[in-house]
């Protein structure tokens, strides 16, 4: 198992439940937006924000944004500071930033190259330790240290069965994972203030990567696929590789790296990740609808349409009841389409709808904990079941009275 970092007052690793992260896309000197693009994120579910910190002006408006979080938003998600190629001298000229800042993610590759390498290095880890600070040694295939890399191929080359160019590079990333990792302590910073990420683009590399480094050391690992694209296709990239690496206990926080629609929603890559280790049984975030693909069976809509309406009226109510009613995001319900699967599914959720399919009586029966306790039809039949969803769930999860 992994060691425990705490990230403000987040725990990540150690056996804690796998973090949610998201990264913003705004200028970051623009506090306004920022501020209000984290919030948007941490309310869709994130547990950690990073915000990116690339010069002058976007570090002096970090505790800026960390106020208007508070007094603005009542948000209090904690702030990982992004730093590449200036981060040295950024921490050291925002002290206030790296206060403000609950952890700083370190990119080995761009911290300069040779001996101002280490020394910039040095500088950054020491801020970390000054302020009190986890880091997380963030590698990345796009900006693995080249130095690191050219040694490593020249090795391979000279080997009687040189590897392949794709197992160096595993190996390289590694190495500069955990090579930073060990210069870190060496330096001073706790073994458990630290973070390890090696994100590659490729699904079987991150994977090899990952066991790796999971074998290799006990460091909480940060998982993600990067630059997993668009759409459809970076929410399959992402899930499968995340999930092949959960599934085998590997990953402690995790963040799916999606590239949105030009001025689409950001928190998709956050509900990405809910949904991700929802499925996997890992956490739950929101009651689970499952519906049935429909096939020649069902050739109405009406059971599209109902699973949609319901799973809209779930999302819409759990603000309200994540407060009301502790342990409603573990609800299951079920909308079926016929006969075929219907009844055996809605048995097998707290409550579940079968509704006919063609050529069926228009009669849709409705289960509760697995018994059968009416039946529904009629115009009203969607209003119906959803008000018997609410009630099942006042009934089953308002808290004693005189009960925490
Ligand atoms: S439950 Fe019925 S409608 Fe739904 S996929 Fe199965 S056979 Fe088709």
């Amino acid at each position: 198992m992994s060691v425990r970092c705490m990230v403000g007052g987040v725990a990540v690793g150690g056996g804690a439940p796998v973090v949610v992260q998201s990264m913003t896309n705004t200028d970051t000197k623009d506090a306004a937006s920022t501020a209000q693009q984290v919030a948007e994120l941490a309310r869709a579910g994130s547990e950690i924000v990073r915000i990116t910190v690339n010069n002058r002006e976007a570090a002096a408006q970090v505790p800026e944004i960390v106020a208007r979080l508070r007094d603005d938003y009542d948000v209090h998600v904690p702030l990982v500071g992004d730093f590449h190629y200036n981060g040295h001298t950024l921490l050291r000229e925002f002290p206030d930033t790296a206060d403000a800042l609950a952890k700083f993610r370190i990119n080995p590759g761009n911290v300069g190259r040779g001996a101002r390498h280490d020394s910039n290095f040095a500088t950054m880890i020491e801020a970390a330790i000054e302020h009190d600070k986890p880091v997380r040694i963030g590698v990345n295939a796009g900006s693995l240290d080249p130095e690191l890399m050219d040694a490593l191929m020249e090795a391979n080359a000279r080997l009687a069965n040189p590897r392949s160019g794709s197992d160096v590079l595993r190996e390289a990333m590694v190495r500069s994972a955990l090579d930073s990792a060990e210069a870190a302590e060496e330096i001073g910073l706790a073994h458990d203030k630290i973070v390890v990420s090696c994100k590659v683009s490729r699904l079987p590399d991150m994977v090899a990567v990952y066991r790796d480094l999971a074998a290799r050391s006990d460091y909480p690992l940060h998982l993600g696929l990067t630059e997993a694209g668009m759409g459809a296709k970076g929410i399959i990239a992402t899930t499968a590789a995340l999930s092949v690496l959960l599934e085998a206990g590997i990953g402690d926080t995790i963040r799916a790296s999606l590239t949105p629609e030009p001025g689409g929603d950001r928190t998709i890559e956050v509900l990405a990740c809910l949904d991700i280790l929802q499925s996997l049984g890992l956490r739950s975030f929101r009651p689970e609808v499952t519906a049935c693909p429909g096939c020649g069976r069902t050739t109405s809509s009406v059971f599209q349409e109902l699973a949609q309406t319901i799973q809209a009226r779930l999302d819409e109510r759990m603000p309200v009841w994540r407060e009301e009613y502790p342990g409603v995001e573990g609800l299951h319900v079920a909308v079926m389409g016929c006969i075929v699967n219907g009844p055996g599914e809605s048995r097998a959720a707290n409550i579940g709808i079968s509704l006919p399919g063609t050529g069926e009586e228009p009669r849709a029966p409705v289960y509760v904990d697995g018994e059968k306790v009416t039946t529904l039809e009629g115009p009203n039949l969607a209003g119906d079941f959803i008000a018997m969803v609410e009630k099942y769930v006042d009934d089953n999860y308002r808290p004693v009275k005189g009960t925490a």
